[in-house]
C-alpha cells in the first residue's frame, strides 16, 4: 500500500468511526428526550391524581368543633358507603349548608361526638371533610367505626343514583386514601346494609351499582 493509499484508508475508517459517532449521539438523544417527557409525563399525571379532587375542609364548611375525638390506625382496611336518605344538595354553598345540618342532627338529635361521616360527596361532586382520615367514625357500628372510612353520598338512593360527577368524586376520594395510605390497597368496600342491622343504606339503587365497583364483596354481616 503506497502512501496515498494509505492516508484514504485512514481517511475512510475515520468518516466511519464519526458516523458511527453520530448515529450513536442521535440514539442516546432520542432515548434522553423520550426519558424527559416520561418524567414529565409521570409527574404531572401524579400531580393530576391529587389535584382533581378538592376536599373542602371543616374550616371551610363552619364545622362545630367535636366534643371528642379518638384516632385511628391507618390504613384502614374498609371503606362503607352510606346515603343521606334525604333531599341533598346540588351545589356548594347548599351543601354546605346540608353537611351542617348533618352535623346538627348528628350531634344535637344522635348525641354523637361529632358528624358521623369520615367523608361527605355532595351532587356536583364536591368532597367535604366530616371526620376526616386518622379519625375513628361514627357510622356503622362499634365493629366497623375503627377500621373503616364512611363515605356518604347526600341525597335518597333509593329509586335514583347520586350524579356521575358524585360518583366519579367518590371514586377518587377512595383512591386518594389508597396514595395517602389512609386505606389499604387491597381494601375491602361494603354498603352500609351490609354491616348493620335493619338498614337500606346506600338505597337499593345505588346499592345495586356499588356491587359493581371494583373491590366490592358479597358478605352480610347483619344478625337479622
Ligand atoms: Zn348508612
Amino acid at each position: 500500500m503506497d502512501v496515498e493509499a494509505e492516508k484514504l484508508h485512514t481517511a475512510e475508517r475515520h468518516k466511519k468511526r464519526m458516523t458511527r459517532y453520530v448515529l450513536l449521539g442521535a440514539v442516546v438523544s432520542v432515548l434522553l428526550v423520550m426519558g424527559v417527557v416520561l418524567v414529565v409525563y409521570f409527574v404531572a399525571t401524579t400531580a393530576d391524581g391529587d389535584s382533581e379532587i378538592t376536599i373542602i375542609s371543616r374550616a371551610e364548611w363552619g364545622a362545630r368543633p367535636p366534643r371528642s375525638r379518638a384516632n385511628v390506625t391507618s390504613p384502614v382496611p374498609y371503606v362503607i358507603i352510606h346515603h343521606s336518605y334525604d333531599f341533598g344538595c346540588l351545589n356548594k354553598s347548599d351543601c354546605e349548608e346540608h353537611v351542617r345540618l348533618i352535623q346538627d342532627f348528628h350531634m344535637d338529635s344522635r348525641g354523637w361526638d361529632d358528624i358521623g361521616y369520615n367523608f361527605l360527596v355532595g351532587g356536583d361532586g364536591d368532597v367535604f371533610e366530616g371526620r376526616g382520615w386518622d379519625v375513628r367514625g361514627a357510622h356503622a357500628g362499634p365493629d366497623w367505626n375503627g377500621r373503616s372510612i364512611g363515605i356518604c353520598f347526600m341525597g335518597n338512593f333509593t329509586d335514583t343514583l347520586p350524579s356521575e360527577e358524585a360518583i366519579t368524586a367518590g371514586k377518587m376520594l377512595i383512591q386518594l386514601s389508597v396514595q395517602r395510605n389512609k386505606l389499604m390497597a387491597n381494601y375491602t368496600l361494603y354498603g352500609h346494609r351490609q354491616v348493620l342491622d335493619a338498614r337500606t343504606c346506600p338505597g337499593e339503587e345505588f346499592y345495586n351499582l356499588i356491587t359493581e365497583w371494583e373491590h366490592w364483596k358479597p358478605g352480610n354481616y347483619t344478625t337479622t
